[in-house]
């Protein structure tokens, strides 16, 4: 009975844990995203025999590198890591004294320079690599090219461009721009594009545009092991990466990557460039259509397809809306019935705006209907939750 029951709810109900529906498109918070067969067989076979980290992480920069066009590639624990790691290769180079300072920057270019519209949580990672950082421009207003201009200077170490859907006031220069500003001044950019795939083009786009470093992550539509992500850009800064980065014993060496997430990134890799990305998108489609249609006759409830996301990224949405003194729901009473029924629905709070997404890049097959049908009781006044389960049953 109870071997029956735990090979039906899996490990994480074995640990006392419940499903979630995670249409929400890849976080960190909610599992990141699920590795296919390909990548955790060569996982798998990656913790069958030792090897030379080393040598694995520059083979893996090669793969890296011809996926990118980038002229090298280096593996890190995240994106997050990534961008540590890109702040301090801008500030030391590869010289060991330098490396060996860090977090102390005392003489050394230290100044990471960021739009404010840019400025995010991520901007700890700076810190975390013992840069300072300085904002240019007028935030949500605007940002005029003499403001960045000016604020580079003798002690700056990079500029970080951040290109993220969380950040929906576009008010930042455009990249070729600040790309002509920083290389004027013999200033290397770093992009963040951590989240930015699909499109699979995306993999190339920033380094073709310019970009001396690009950071992406592992764990999100790569579908690589969830603590990976990467960096391509120069060869003399991927290897100044490295020298921070693990088993060297710079400031990155807690952020290393065993050889098992090595080759599980590789694998998602090559797979992502074969895959067909027309089809993943038509299957998305679907998704939506059937959660739009099947709530299109709810009165109190607005819901439309969106395209593309606030990036430009070809991900199609769902996407609700509803006036919440009508309908006497406020859209956190809808978060807390979706988020409190079994199983768990997580969806996307609209970044600017009242309304709720439905993201469907995440969806297991099946999990769009389950979710229209939530909606739909909670929408008619019959509450979130389905019957709840039997324990032991
Ligand atoms: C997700 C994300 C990160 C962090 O990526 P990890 O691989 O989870 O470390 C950094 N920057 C942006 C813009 C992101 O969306």
């Amino acid at each position: 009975m109870s071997r029956k029951v735990l090979s039906e709810m899996g490990i994480y109900q074995e640990l006392g844990l419940q499903d979630v529906i995670v249409a929400t498109g890849n976080f960190t918070e909610l599992g990141g995203s699920l590795m296919p067969a390909e990548v955790t067989e060569a996982m798998r076979e990656a913790a069958r025999s030792f090897v030379s980290i080393p040598a694995l992480h520059e083979r893996a920069g090669q793969v890296i590198a011809d996926v990118t066009g980038a002229e090298a590639g280096y593996v890190t624990s995240g994106a997050a890591a990534g961008l540590v790691l890109a702040t301090a290769a801008c500030m030391t180079g590869s010289n060991p004294a330098a490396i060996h300072k860090l977090p102390d920057t005392d003489g050394l270019k230290n100044t990471i320079v960021i739009h404010k519209a840019h400025s995010n949580h991520y901007n700890r990672m700076f810190r975390l690599a013992g840069a300072k950082v300085k904002e240019v421009g007028y935030g949500a207003h605007r940002t005029l090219p003499w403001q960045l201009e000016s604020a580079l200077d003798e002690r700056t170490a990079a500029v970080v461009y951040v290109v993220a859907q969380f950040l929906v006031t576009q008010t930042a220069l455009p990249l070729p721009e600040v790309l002509r500003i920083a290389r004027a001044k013999g200033v290397p950019v770093i992009v963040d594009a951590a989240n930015e795939l699909p499109p699979v083009e995306n993999l190339r786009k920033f380094s073709e545009m310019g970009a001396d470093l690009v950071v992406f992550s592992g764990g999100k539509d790569l579908q690589g092991p969830q603590p990976t992500g990467f960096i391509c850009g120069r060869a003399d800064l991927i290897a100044a990466c490295a020298l921070n980065g693990a088993p060297n014993h710079g400031i990155g060496r807690p952020m290393k990557v065993g050889k098992e997430e090595i080759v599980g990134l590789v694998a998602a890799l090559k797979r992502y460039v074969r895959l067909d990305h027309q089809a993943r998108i038509a299957s998305w489609e679907q998704k939506v259509a059937l959660v739009v249609d099947g709530l299109a006759d709810i009165e109190r409830l607005q819901v439309s397809r969106v395209f593309p996301d606030y990036t430009g990224r070809p991900v199609p949405r769902a996407w609700l809306t509803w006036d919440e003194g009508s309908a006497g729901l406020s859209k956190q009473e809808v978060l807390d019935a979706l988020a409190n029924g079994s199983p768990i629905i997580r969806v996307l709070e609209e970044y600017a705006g009242k309304g709720l997404l439905i993201d469907p890049t995440t969806l297991l097959a099946g999990q769009e209907g389950i979710i229209a049908e939530r909606l739909r009781s909670i929408f008619s006044g019959r509450g979130g939750a389905r019957q709840p389960v039997e324990p032991g049953e």
